[in-house]
């Protein structure tokens, strides 16, 4: 066979070739705007025209810090499509995380949404390499900013040429973008992904059983393209020619549903909190969204309730999983087709899990005593491998812990059942080991946080010298609301195994934060460490 290099400015020609007419639709500051692929893949040819002659070259890093839309389109393909490398910064990251990551990853060149100019004016001195700024904005000329050397990016396309060639002879493996992972401890973790990966990653979303993406969709990815670059959909959606929605800058959950209508979207992706404030807008207002094929959720766990809430309007809610280092897609809930007969608490239950592999990618289960069982209950580190599943950290020691015998180490907790749906039930470093078995946190919080009293419940492992590890709960009980300790172990009690509750229940004023909302149990393991030994 031919060993006809993977490459990713290929996909847009394809859709400049064959979907010329097809729309990508951003919703900006002035309102919506609509561009065909025709005109996304001219501009795009003259992005990456102007980045050569700001002397951007093969292998170089270009960092964008922008929403989601057709300009941060443009730069998917146009950085790639010469060579260069597409850094995807999150905004979401503490100012000093993002420094790290713009040294870390040696970003020469930055195109800025206007918005951000705040966040990396208040950085500039520490970021000593960056060459050029590229402002995106709707005005005519560039804010008054104190960065330098700052352009204009419609003037810069302007400058660029229409029928620029994109570079496509080089090797597949080539680095075409990095994004870093939010670390709960220490500084953030950068992972390369290839054109190889890019290509074939989004070939698996298009697949029947998988996302399914296809020419006839109109996409809404509601993730942002920051964040594991928007789940690959906007790669995938230019190749197959699907018209995409872009929501842009600060949307609410009103704007999210306005759009669906009126654009007729098909399918949109996005983490559990934006669902569950769409959901809340749709109780109170009515909307035409059956146009919707599919709601694609991953990043955190989707409860059974929002699934639930969905479907009973109509609506097919995906559950799906997967982590920067892999792309993301390796793990989505489908029911098999023996499985449709089931009664409907029965498929919920399923759907709820993370679900199955998706075809190209392999995975062990790692428990305390080897490979587990797929029976619901052992539990075991997910492990994975595959095409599009990173093999390293960009320049990181920490790449030993997470990479071992040519496998990821994912760190998530899992149990796996006769049908190979995996459960995700804890991570790594927070499961609590009690006496050679092991507790999840998650299902403690969880069922705590179903009580009505409570807000957040977040549970941690405290040394313990009889059974090395023992649950301390730390509770924040909702505005107004008063609840004791026993009435919450008496909440727990029917639900839980004894040796599963927890040995202390700490009401608390706050749970501590990562920069992008997670629980910092690493601090409240901290502050409740010598709990059981003093
Ligand atoms: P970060 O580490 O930057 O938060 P990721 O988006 O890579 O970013 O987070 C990946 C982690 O999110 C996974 O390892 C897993 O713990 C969690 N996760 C992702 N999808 C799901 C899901 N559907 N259910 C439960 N947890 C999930």
């Amino acid at each position: 066979m031919m060993n006809v290099p993977l490459n990713i400015a290929t996909m847009l020609e394809r859709a400049e070739a064959l979907f010329p007419k097809k729309q990508v639709i951003s919703r900006m500051k002035s309102g919506i705007v609509r561009h065909t692929y025709r005109e996304i893949g001219e501009r795009t040819r003259r992005l990456a025209s102007a980045l050569k002659q700001l002397g951007v070259e093969i292998g170089d890093r270009v960092g964008t810090l922008a929403w989601n839309h057709h300009r941060h389109l443009e730069a998917y393909f146009a950085i790639p499509g010469i060579g260069a490398v597409l850094h995807t910064i999150n905004i979401r990251l503490s100012p000093e995380h993002i420094a790290y990551i713009i040294n870390h990853a040696n970003d020469r060149v930055l195109l800025i949404d206007e918005d951000f100019l705040p966040v990396i004016e208040n950085i500039k001195n520490e970021i000593p390499n960056v060459q050029a700024f590229i402002v995106m904005t709707e005005e005519d000329s560039v804010p008054e900013t104190s960065l330098s050397p700052v352009y204009h990016y419609e003037n810069l396309l302007q400058k660029g040429e229409a029928h620029f060639a994109f570079l496509k002879n080089m090797d597949e493996n080539s680095p075409s973008g990095i994004c870093y992972t939010s670390a709960t401890t220490g500084w953030p973790k950068g992972v390369v992904y290839s054109h190889r990966a890019t290509v074939l990653h989004s070939m698996a979303l298009g697949l029947a059983d998988s996302a399914g993406l296809s020419e006839t969709d109109v996409a809404m990815p509601v993730v942002p393209m920051f964040h594991v670059n928007a789940w690959g959909l906007p790669f995938a959606a230019v190749w197959f020619g699907t018209t995409l929605v872009m929501p842009g800058a600060a949307f609410t959950p009103k704007i999210l549903a306005e759009l669906m209508e009126v654009e007729k979207v098909t399918l949109a992706a996005g983490v559990p909190t934006v669902w569950l404030g769409l959901l809340k807008e749709l109780e109170k207002e009515d909307y035409d969204l059956s146009s919707v094929k599919r709601i694609l959720c991953g990043g955190a766990a989707a409860p059974k309730g929002l699934i639930r809430a969905f479907e009973e309007r109509g609506i097919p809610f995906v559950h799906a999983y997967g982590m920067t280092e892999t792309s993301p897609l390796v793990v989505l809930s489908r029911l098999k087709s023996y499985q449709q007969h089931l009664s409907k608490n029965e498929k919920l239950d399923i759907r709820a899990k993370q679900g199955f592999l998706v075809p190209g990618v392999e995975m062990k289960v790692i428990g305390k005593d080897g490979d587990v069982s797929w029976n619901g209950t052992e539990m075991g580190e997910l492990c994975l491998r595959g095409p599009w599943i990173a093999s390293e950290y960009y320049h990181d020691e920490r790449s030993k812990e997470s990479f071992r015998d040519g496998w990821l180490y994912t760190g998530d907790v899992v149990t796996v059942d006769e049908e190979g749906f995996i459960k995700i039930v804890d991570r790594t470093k927070d499961v609590i080991k009690s006496g050679g078995e092991w507790i999840s946190s998650v299902d403690l919080e969880n069922a705590l946080m179903a009580h009505e009293a409570v807000f957040e419940a977040a549970v941690v492992a405290v040394p313990h010298p009889e059974w090395q590890e023992r649950p301390v709960a730390c509770v924040v009980v909702k505005e107004g609301k008063t609840v004791t300790k026993d009435e919450l172990y008496d909440f727990l009690r029917p639900q839980f195994a004894k040796w599963w509750l927890p040995d202390e229940i700490v009401f608390v004023d706050e749970i501590p934060k990562t920069s992008v909302g997670k629980f910092l149990k690493t601090k409240l393991r901290e502050q409740l460490r010598s709990y059981f030994t003093n």
